[in-house]
């Protein structure tokens, strides 16, 4: 492969792009970006590499792929203990999933980087006041003044050293010890007796005692003290998106160095446009949300944008299609992508096809609504004869009331008890812990 010129990096400069934030000052943006680029990149694109080898095996079935985190990133919970107890969900869900259907499972955060979302309206009116909306803390902040909506560039700074930082401590805990399989029910030490735990705990200690099995035999378990876990986040802002775009010193090809794996929102996926111009010239992972109006010949001219060489685990189709459409929709778009033979990765993303608004205007969703659009895509997969490759959730570490039911039972009253979102709701730690043991049970049954 040629290296591309920087003019061919620079091309989606020239394509319409859409959600893009209306930065005030090019100055000001020129200097943030210069910033930036100067930056080193936080990932290196050999793990990108490794993380295309894995995806690639979960496009045969030999792997799933659980990729989890909030909705928005936000600065101030940039912090150690919410950084720790996402990442521990993160691999309490993996451990049910691989000891439920015994199957590798690629780890993925929606973290280190998570930090500009996309807007139904470009501005929020309040009163007779209407600002800018809130696009993430990448780009303004949440607070509803003149002040703070204002889009100032220095904050994509801010978003990359928060994302440096918080990408630092997920290597520490997943290198360093704390997800060693031998400490698996140490994982769930503070948290209440409630179902979804006290199943984790039953499974903790089957686990437990078969890792102490095999150490009796003898059996080396370096492989049970670490845990490879990948970055991800929407490639939504295209100044820093380019801006940590860096040329491999290893071949010279380009690589988006801002994480691991990179998607293409539900709202910016035209083949057209700038987002996909720019993502076809980084040699990463990609994903592509698909929602009910995605039409087959459009997905299939962005995959081919994106991959004309169909390289296994390039592209992953995350599909979100509500759980009263994804009977409906779903099948014809993985026949269409089975007609021409392309490989590609199916994952289900039920959180965002599901959300509405309650009488009292809160924004939720209901969790047995996300577990039926995971039966759902299972289903529509293997009718197919296609592989059900992987779970793309919203979710925290913590016990926040922001998606209704599960075995706490979160009702409208509930939700305003603990909602700290600033987009969409989460599940909380045991309402995701729940939703693993459901979806082992449906990989574990008959292919
Ligand atoms: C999201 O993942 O937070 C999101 C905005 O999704 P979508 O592009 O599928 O609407
Ligand atoms: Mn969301």
């Amino acid at each position: 492969m040629n290296e591309p010129t920087a003019a061919q990096l620079d091309a989606y400069l020239t394509r319409p792009a859409k959600q893009q934030p209306l930065w005030p000052n090019a100055d000001e943006l020129a200097d943030a970006t210069a910033v930036l680029r100067a930056r080193p990149p936080l990932v290196f694109a050999g793990e990108a590499d490794v993380l295309t080898a894995k995806l690639a095996a979960a496009q045969r079935g030999e792997a799933f792929v659980l990729q989890g985190g909030d909705c928005a990133e936000i600065f101030v919970e940039a912090s150690a203990d919410r950084i720790r107890n996402k990442i521990r969900t993160v691999l309490q869900m993996a451990v049910v999933l691989t000891y439920g259907a015994s199957l590798p499972v690629v780890k993925l955060g929606r973290m280190a980087g998570q930090y500009a979302k996309p807007r139904s309206t470009a501005t929020e009116t309040r009163g007779d006041v209407t600002l800018p909306a809130y696009r993430g803390d990448a780009v303004n902040g949440f607070e509803f003044s003149p002040d703070a909506r204002r889009p100032d560039p220095w904050r994509m700074v801010e978003a990359y050293n928060h994302s440096s930082a918080t990408l630092n401590l997920i290597r520490a805990f997943t290198m360093g010890g704390f997800a060693d399989l031998r400490l698996v029910q140490e994982w769930n030490r503070g948290f209440t007796a409630n179902p979804a735990y006290a199943r984790y705990e039953e499974l903790a200690a089957q686990i437990d005692k078969a890792v102490r099995f095999m150490a009796a035999c003898g059996a080396d378990f370096e492989a049970l003290k670490m845990v490879e876990f990948f970055s991800s986040h929407e490639a939504l802002l295209l100044d820093y998106e380019r801006a940590l775009t860096r040329i491999d010193s290893r071949g010279g090809q380009p690589y988006d160095c801002s994480a691991h794996f990179l998607w293409i929102g539900e709202r910016t996926r035209s083949p057209e446009g700038a987002h996909a111009e720019l993502l076809s010239h980084v040699r990463n992972p990609l994903g592509i949300k698909i929602g009910p109006s995605a039409h087959a010949s459009d997905i299939l001219r962005l995959a081919d944008k994106l991959d004309p060489a169909h390289e296994p685990g390039r592209i992953s189709l995350i599909s979100r299609m509500g759980a009263d459409q994804v009977r409906v929709i779903l099948p014809g778009l993985v026949r269409a992508v089975q007609a021409v033979q392309r490989p590609v990765l199916w994952m289900c993303d039920p959180m965002h096809g599901n959300t509405f608004t309650t009488s009292a205007g809160v924004k939720t969703r209901r969790f047995d609504t996300v577990i039926e659009e995971v039966r759902g895509f299972f289903e529509v997969l293997r009718e197919a004869g296609a592989v059900p490759g992987g779970l793309h959730v919203e979710l925290t570490g913590d016990d926040v009331t922001e998606v209704m039911g599960g075995s706490e039972a979160i009702d409208d009253a509930a939700l305003s008890r603990r909602y700290e979102s600033v987009v969409d709701p989460r599940l909380n730690h045991q309402q995701a812990l729940e939703m693993a043991f459901q979806v082992a049970e449906l990989l574990r049954s008959p292919r």
